[in-house]
């Protein structure tokens, strides 16, 4: 299956192919609901819907899994990246409880949709351990250990992890889980279609236009779909609107790895304390187990060579692990809240458009939520989880010191990309397979040459906001620093929240 990087994914073995029965769109038809993406978060959403007897659609601008869910490593797991203490600092004791409630509640979810449809995804029950190395980490950890006990979750202080890493403290916490995510939104697919629900594909959603009773969705010029609520499920809404400046786009990389010893690979789930932490666990590729490690996350094309991201896992995972072979690595984008809790619930004023972002790494679960909640908002008025995750939530302190911290970087762009001058005076300087802003007959240009050889110049100011992209080496795509836009070597969108190509340019 295909997915928003060049890197393979151990996820995209999975092909995703289904048959529509007898549709026919009547351009005078009103969907429910018009679910825009088709992720995991989409496709609970349009599940949850389509199986409460709403009449939904689904447009999906590449194909079902290319975003994130094909890219993720599905930990499925109540300890969340964001930690208790901070949620509890931000949002007090009660919500942080709850927070940790809704959490176990999807991966409750996950596992009753599984048992409903009969979904085959090697979702397993496990533990999650997370290892301290240093004092620094110890105490933090000692923190997180107290936070875990005031919200609820099940944790006990251990002296053994199921890894070879050596620790000063370690915890371990119950009631986490692990599956394999294209199979199970693949069973998602399969069950919501079962039940009449549409989907489109190769549908870039451009507009959303507010007719008198309904809304209609416009792409370029491949007919329009009217509903009367529409849920961006995109993993990052697009266009400029107050959540743009609440979200930053992080990129997060993978390896999978055969071991030499089948003994090695553990049951549970492993994290360290680092910063960026490492993530672990293992998995099946085919029939055979492997292990999968993460880390090394970085603000969206805020790193120069990309590729050193995977040299440094790989180091990381041989430094503790005897290694049989390499067989994948990836890299995935997501993205942070300014509070630390997602975006989930009402995007409009008028309560007919709906968001779910900002899940951080934890988008498994929240996705999951997203369905919940905005199944439960649309058909029965109301979601416990509502007001907690509002998009509209105002969290002052908490917000503004990130806002800070995000935005000097975003202006930073705007400035300095625009005046810095790359040395780079032709494109004869560039190597195969390399991309670079250049400076070309007094205009900054992207330009990037092929395995060929063959150039391809762009237009480098991004479509959503203006600022420059910079080259992923590792992915072979462009990449905006301010909101995560992504364009491929052609220019074309990979992912928003712009929703437009990036001009090519002729060269001479
Ligand atoms: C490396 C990595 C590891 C991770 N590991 C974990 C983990 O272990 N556990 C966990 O819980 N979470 C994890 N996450 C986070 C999680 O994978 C994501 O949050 C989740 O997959 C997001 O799902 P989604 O459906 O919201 O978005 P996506 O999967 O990105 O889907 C959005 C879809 O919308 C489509 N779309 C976008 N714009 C438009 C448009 N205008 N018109 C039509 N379609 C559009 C896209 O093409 C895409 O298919 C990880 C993330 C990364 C990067």
């Amino acid at each position: 299956m295909e997915r928003d990087g060049a890197t393979q994914s151990l996820w995209q073995r999975e092909e995703i192919n289904y048959t529509e029965v007898n549709f026919v769109h009547n351009s005078k038809d009103i969907f429910d609901v018009i679910i825009i993406g088709a992720g995991i978060t989409g496709l609970t959403t349009a599940l949850c819907l389509q199986a409460a007897g709403k009449r939904c659609m689904v447009l999906e601008a590449h194909k079902v899994g290319f975003g994130t869910t094909s890219g993720t490593t599905a930990h499925l797991n109540t300890v969340l990246d964001n930690s208790y203490s901070k949620i509890i600092k931000n949002f007090g004791l009660e919500n942080a409880i709850r927070t940790a409630e809704a959490a176990d509640l999807a991966i409750q979810s996950i596992e009753s949709f599984i048992a409903q449809y009969g979904i085959a995804c090697n979702f397993t029950r496990c533990a999650a351990y997370l290892y301290a190395t240093e004092e620094k980490e110890a105490k933090e950890l000692q923190n997180m250990q107290e936070a875990f006990h005031q919200v609820g979750i099940n944790s006990s202080y251990v002296h053994h992890i199921p890894g070879p890493m050596k620790f000063k403290k370690a915890v371990c916490v119950s009631g986490q889980a692990r599956f394999h995510p294209t199979q199970y939104i693949k069973g998602l697919l399969k069950a919501y279609l079962e039940l009449g629900g549409k989907i489109r594909e190769k549908y870039l959603v451009k507009k959303v236009q507010e007719e008198d009773s309904f809304q209609r969705v416009l792409s370029a010029d491949d007919g329009v779909y009217d509903a009367k609520h529409i849920v961006y499920a995109t993993h990052t809404p697009p266009g400029i609107h107050p959540l743009t400046f609440k979200l930053t786009p992080y990129r997060s990389y993978v390896i999978a790895v055969e071991l030499t010893n089948r003994k090695s690979y553990p049951n549970d789930l492993i994290y360290d304390l680092k910063e960026p932490f490492h993530y672990i666990r293992k998995a099946k590729d085919g029939e055979s187990p492997v292990l999968i490690i993460g880390g090394e996350d970085h603000k969206t094309a805020h790193e120069i060579n990309t590729v050193h991201n995977f040299q440094k896992l790989e180091s990381f995972v041989r430094q503790h692990y005897s290694v049989q072979r390499k067989l994948y690595e990836w890299s995935s984008q997501f993205y942070e809240s300014a509070d630390g809790l997602p975006y989930i619930g009402y995007l409009s004023e008028k309560k007919n458009k709906f968001v779910a972002t900002g899940f951080s790494g934890n988008g498994m679960i929240y996705g999951t939520l997203s369905g919940k909640i905005i199944s439960d908002i649309i058909i029965k008025g109301k979601s416990k989880y509502q007001n907690l995750f509002s998009p509209s939530r105002v969290k002052p302190i908490a917000e503004f010191q990130s806002f800070v911290k995000e935005s000097a970087d975003v202006i930073k762009h705007f400035v300095s990309d625009r005046l810095s001058v790359d040395k780079l005076k032709n494109t004869v300087e560039i190597g195969k397979g390399e991309g670079r802003i250049v400076k070309y007959e007094g205009k900054k240009i992207a330009i990037y040459r092929d395995k060929e050889g063959e150039l391809f110049a762009l237009n480098p100011v991004c479509r959503h906001a203006g600022c420059i992209v910079q080259w992923n080496h590792a992915e072979r795509s462009w990449d905006c620093p301010c909101h995560g836009t992504r364009y491929a070597i052609d220019g074309s969108l990979l992912n928003g929240p712009a929703s437009t190509d990036l001009p090519s340019l002729k060269l001479e």
